[in-house]
């Protein structure tokens, strides 16, 4: 599940891969981007905001950005000159950058756009405070959600606008642990601070490594509270986890440790 801590990872990967080195070839397989020739441009950066990944590239005096977002599919993969592309069926490249050195391919990207590095502001500018960036703000997550009191918390720690990185598994996590029922409105949560610290947490500790954990247990099957868990027993107090949709996405919870409100 592409959350924060895998975008940020997924930065780190194609960082290692390309960055200072010039490319020398470009494919992209979208129709927004198909004429586009990425040649002679140099890699500078490789970075993440939220959910957002940004590859910087100069030439001379130009500065431009290749945006990608993963949403719950995509996936940036390295590969050495000549290995084989082992990462996803061939039919789902949407871009195939390479170097000297390397080759990077994106697969199942969305939201593919090459914009002006200085105009980058103008996509990331809804966003909440980056839970993984250097300016991660807690006081101004929590301003900002706040501001919609009506809001179920579940839905406000995914609103991206709120906060940039948390997915629906460590919302779900994150709720758990807080003993939080999913559709409780944000006006009624006693420590939305710690809330937000919490979520924030949990996104970091897991950057650096792909195996997405919120028990500590890097173990399969022993890796969430909740989170893909329906019918089976709570780790705490063995009643069957729920699962039900909410606001189009699912939501899965612990009925006895998050009980409804009143
Ligand atoms: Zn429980």
């Amino acid at each position: 599940m592409p959350e924060g801590d895998t975008v940020w990872n997924t930065a780190r990967v194609l960082e290692r891969a390309l960055v200072g080195d010039v490319l020398t070839g470009s494919d992209f397989r979208v129709p927004q981007l198909a004429t586009t020739d990425l040649t002679g441009w140099t890699v500078a950066e490789s970075a993440s905001r939220g959910k957002h990944l940004l590859l910087r590239l100069t030439r001379d005096d130009q500065a431009m950005t290749l945006h990608s977002h993963l949403r719950m599919d995509g996936a940036w993969r390295a590969f050495a000159p000549g290995e084989r592309w082992s990462g996803r069926p061939a039919h789902l490249i949407r871009v195939v950058l390479r170097t000297k050195r390397s080759v990077a391919i994106g697969y199942h990207l969305h939201e593919m756009a090459l914009i002006p590095t200085a105009e980058e502001g103008a996509l990331l500018d809804y966003l909440g405070p980056d839970l993984l960036g250097a300016d991660w703000n807690p006081d101004e997550a929590v301003r900002r959600i706040e501001q919609n009191p009506t809001a179920s918390i579940a839905e406000a720690l995914l609103d991206q606008r709120n906060l940039a990185g948390v997915g629906n598994l460590y919302k779900a996590e994150t709720l758990f642990l807080r003993g939080l029922w999913p559709w409780t409105p944000v006006a009624d949560v006693k420590d939305l601070p710690g809330t937000v610290k919490l979520a924030q947490k949990l996104v970091a500790s897991n950057r650096g490594r792909w195996t997405q954990t919120t028990t500590g247990s890097l173990r399969r099957g022993e890796t969430s509270y909740v989170y893909g868990r329906r019918a089976m027993p709570c780790r705490r107090c063995g009643t069957a986890i729920q699962k039900a949709d909410q606001d189009e996405r699912v939501t899965y919870w612990c009925p006895r440790c998050q009980p409804k409100p009143g």
